[in-house]
């Protein structure tokens, strides 16, 4: 043993005293120039690719965005370090409709009334300015994407209005075309007047509102009765076509097979029954227009009965509805019952509550038109699209219903061409001759409204006029093919068959039923099999009220670029992993909160400055019992990020660290086995301080290693203060250890229990917790082990373990714990 003046005096080394988020952009940049997270597609380790989702970029990215993004990291940052070789792309989606409407704001001009080449131009630059925008908020996030730079290869940031991008939609439009898939046809579609396009049943969402159920009254031509027949849309009566009442309906059976004049327009409509009709609702008695809602385009059909259209592509009443023509669908509504009413034809109205179809994007409603559209099959195809979704694997699990649900719900081909500027052109030519289609060939991106067609002259007419093909594709036409493109479909098939399902396509559950199903439906077309091997579903970060953060409603508003300058990204990112998963729920979000837990990186800071003050050894040291318990628990920590990672819930992973970490390791390990790193009574004997040294360092290297998916960069601050040159996003995830596993894992609880009531006593005595105890103390048996450490730790003079004798004077502190009373 040293004698006192030989013994040294322990230091940290670990010089900066707090954590410092300014350094982060410092590593963030030197990650970049070692190039530790780009993407090799010669290396021998599996890959696991995420087939990120490419946000729109017209808005900057909010605190849900954020939040989802470090999850996906913390994915890939894992994946990595348990030996894969990441495939993470950044990628930016560019196409449609939101940049058209802002160009439309900004630059006060209607896109239908702008040359095309300069509307698209004002667009690019809106897109440039927003998508750079973006791209900081991700490196801020410190995302360990592949790479930043627009580059056409794999692994490479991309964007889908790029050539590339649009050249792979084309190819997939132009496979479609060959194989039969594609046609066109003029069918009843949903259409928005606000965005001036036909839109798919997927675009559409419902939303419930008040509107007052109008009570009008027909009469019957044969017998001259009235009836009562109810609509909340009787601005449509030009167009009724038929009147229809449940088979069941005992009160209208003798009006089967008569006619209805339908008023103010006068013409007669046949009366028929039909199950579609519910006898509960209005008068029972249901007039059928063309098109008031879904239920009116289906039976309509199924009647084989010719429409006949009131509203035109603008959202106005045409020349059908007569003196009505030329108002809004609001105004002649409005009119419309005025003048029911002035004829004594509206008996009453009642309000009633509806789910009205909107446009998912400008959330007005839509409206049923006829247009000329090409369409991709998909109906046909149902059972076997059910059958390849079973071969993915969600997270949650219940999440699969959502795709399931919407999968069985499909009950029309998938409406594909839109009738906008910027967006992949659909690649076709007509011959002004015969009106011959001319199909281009695969390899290149064409732009029809500006190109003339590869082929000189038509091969059916020989006439050498065509005329190019002005429509788009739905912009999810586009984003349905993102793990083809980051797969390396267009350049490496070699890499792409071997790869191919992608890993993992995260995204929100609210889109679904577009991007998560037409990637599978476009998957299945092309390659017969699941475009995925996993899927994460996330839910929302809300307010603390709950509320859906939107920028509109600024008291809910939470701007992430804000927080990481109040904060730090670190801050954010301890946040996002500690306050709940995401995959099971909505998440509620407030700088409190954010500011709350970020007192971990505080505390993890100062538990590493501390342990920097004691030597790293691999030698001469012997394991107290203590060491063993702590490294039991480690082991068993291991274990469940192991199995959180896995389970793709960083929040598991993250609060098990924290509990460890925390509650366990700084609060109780380190508090016990301080006397024995320091030893300056020289009461320990050199092996058993060295075991502690040796002890706290393995903890802590496991600690950082555990936390380095969530907090990147201040594991690797410590990592490479402490411990080695290289960065620690390269080393292997820690692995449970069958040497650490021991039964004295059981006895923290105990000493947890023990530790405590000491400490409550002495407050309660009113001494520091330094002070010597020279009263008896009993402890349980089971900590016999631990006798010295606890001893040295709580300055104990004499602990006794097991109960007292009867009769002894003792206070019991907790179950088998007593301090003796002094006679
Ligand atoms: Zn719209
Ligand atoms: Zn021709």
């Amino acid at each position: 043993m040293m004698k006192p003046k030989d013994r040294p005096t322990f230091k940290p080394s670990l010089k900066v005293k707090t954590w410092n988020p300014e350094i982060e952009t410092a590593f963030f940049e030197k990650w970049q120039e070692e190039g530790i997270f780009k993407f090799d597609e010669k290396s021998e380790k599996p890959t696991f690719s995420i087939d990120t989702p490419p946000p729109y970029v017209n808005t900057p990215i909010h605190i849900g965005q954020a939040y989802t993004y470090v999850w996906m990291d913390i994915f890939a940052r894992y994946k990595r370090m348990t030996g894969h070789i990441v495939l993470f792309p950044i990628g930016l989606d560019k196409n449609g409709l939101p940049v058209e409407v802002q160009t439309e704001r900004i630059y006060n001009i209607s896109m239908h009334e702008t040359p095309r080449e300069e509307f698209i131009e004002k667009c690019k630059a809106i897109l440039k300015e927003s998508g750079d925008r973006s791209l900081d908020a991700f490196k801020l996030l410190g995302l360990s994407c592949n790479s930043w730079s627009l580059e056409h290869h794999i692994g490479g940031r991309y964007e889908t209005d790029d050539p590339e991008y649009r050249r792979l939609t084309q190819e997939t439009f132009i496979r479609f075309w060959n194989m039969g898939l594609i046609y066109e046809d003029e069918k009843t579609t949903n259409y928005c007047p606000v965005c001036g396009t036909t839109i798919s049943d997927a675009e559409v969402e419902y939303e419930e509102e008040e509107t007052d159920l109008n009570y009008v009254r027909f009469k019957v031509q044969e017998t001259v009765e009235d009836v009562i027949i109810a609509t909340t849309r009787p601005e449509l009566l030009c167009s009724c076509r038929t009147v229809i009442f449940n088979p069941d309906d005992e009160r209208y059976q003798h009006l089967d097979g008569k006619h209805a004049i339908v008023p103010i327009f006068g013409h007669a409509v046949e009366i028929q029954h039909h199950p579609y009709a519910k006898p509960d609702f209005g008068s029972g008695l249901v007039m059928m227009c063309s098109f008031g809602d879904y239920g009116d385009v289906w039976i309509l059909r199924e009647l084989n009965i010719d429409p006949i259209y009131a509203i035109d592509q603008k959202g106005r009443m045409n020349e059908n509805a007569g003196i009505y023509n030329g108002l809004t669908v609001e105004e002649a509504r409005d009119r419309i019952v005025e003048d029911l009413k002035s004829q004594g034809l509206i008996v009453k109205a009642e309000k009633i509550r509806q789910r009205r179809p909107i446009c998912w994007r400008s959330k007005n409603a839509i409206e049923f038109v006829p247009m000329k559209e090409f369409y991709l099959k998909q109906v046909e195809f149902k059972d076997e699209i059910l059958r390849i979704a079973d071969r993915m694997e969600f997270f949650a699990p219940e999440s699969k219903q959502i795709l399931l649900d919407w999968i069985n719900s499909v009950g029309i081909d998938w409406v594909i061409s839109r009738r906008r500027y910027y967006g992949t052109e659909v690649p076709l030519w007509y011959c002004k001759g015969c009106g011959h289609i001319y199909v281009p060939e695969l390899g290149r991106y064409y732009q029809p409204w500006r190109e003339k067609p590869l082929i000189d002259k038509c091969p059916e007419c020989g006439s050498i006029e065509f005329h190019g093909e002005e429509r788009t594709f739905d912009t999810w036409f586009d984003s349905a093919t993102s793990e083809v493109y980051i797969l390396g479909y267009l350049w490496n098939k070699s890499f792409f068959e071997q790869n191919f399902p992608c890993g993992l396509r995260p995204q929100g559950k609210e889109i679904v039923r577009n991007w998560l199903y037409f990637t599978l439906l476009k998957s299945f077309l092309l390659f017969k099999a699941a475009p995925f091997q996993n899927a994460w579903i996330h839910m929302h970060v809300v307010d603390e009220q709950g509320r859906k953060i939107s920028k509109s409603v600024p008291e809910t508003w939470i701007d992430p670029r804000e927080v990481i300058t109040r904060f730090g990204s670190e801050a954010f990112r301890i946040w996002s992993g500690l306050e709940g998963n995401i995959t099971r729920g909505d998440i509620r979000c407030s700088f409190e909160r954010i500011k709350g837990t970020s007192k971990f990186l505080t505390k993890l800071w100062n538990i590493a400055r501390f342990i920097s003050s004691f030597p790293q050894v691999s030698e001469n040291y012997e394991l107290a019992t203590l060491d063993k318990m702590i490294l039991a628990n480690l082991n068993e920590l291991i274990g469940e990020c192991r199995r959180g990672y896995e389970e793709m819930n960083a929040f598991s992973a993250a609060s098990a660290i924290r509990t460890f970490t925390w509650n366990m390791f700084a609060d109780h390990y380190i508090e016990a086995v301080k006397s024995r790193a320091y030893n300056r009574g020289g009461i320990f004997s050199t092996r058993l301080q060295r075991g502690a040294w040796y002890t706290l360092h393995l903890c802590l290297e496991m600690i950082l290693k555990l936390l380095a998916p969530i907090v990147p960069f201040i594991t690797e601050a410590l990592w490479l203060e402490l411990y080695q040159k290289e960065s620690i996003h390269i080393q292997s995830f820690p692995e449970e250890n069958p040497e650490w596993k021991s039964e004295t894992a059981k006895l923290v609880p105990k000493l947890i229990e023990f530790d405590n009531a000491i400490w409550r006593y002495k407050k309660n005595e009113g001494s520091s917790l330094s002070q010597e105890l020279a009263v008896q103390i009993y402890a349980p048996p089971e900590l016999k082990p631990l006798a010295e450490d606890l001893e040295a730790m709580h300055r104990i003079k004499n602990l006794i373990f097991g109960n007292p004798k009867s009769g002894q004077n003792v206070e019991k502190l907790a179950e088998d714990i007593f301090v003796g009373k002094l006679a």
